[in-house]
């Protein structure tokens, strides 16, 4: 898949989430979290992302939070939990 941002055009493998089979999403990092473009699995049913709901401590009730399948292409695609909430 192409995925463009500020102007830049990054093509990116297209992968599946291993837990859930659904396309990963490209979505962009925080400014200030030093990543680019990670690949994401966007899908609330996942079941890695619906296990991880209950591993974390603190969690507001009023805001989705969960560690999702992300990949960093950046990084060789290496997979990592992506602590991310109010998608
Ligand atoms: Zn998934």
């Amino acid at each position: 898949m192409i995925f463009k941002y500020a102007g830049i055009e990054t093509e990116l493998e297209d992968h599946d989430c291993p837990h859930c089979k659904k396309p990963l999403e490209p979505w962009l990092g925080p400014p200030d979290s030093g990543w680019g473009v990670l690949l994401v699995c966007c899908n609330n049913q996942c079941p890695h992302y619906k296990d991880s709901d209950k591993d974390i401590v603190n969690k507001r009730s009023d805001c989705t939070l969960g560690c999702r399948y992300a990949e960093n292409p950046e990084n060789g695609y290496k997979s990592f939990n992506l602590v991310a909430m109010c998608f």
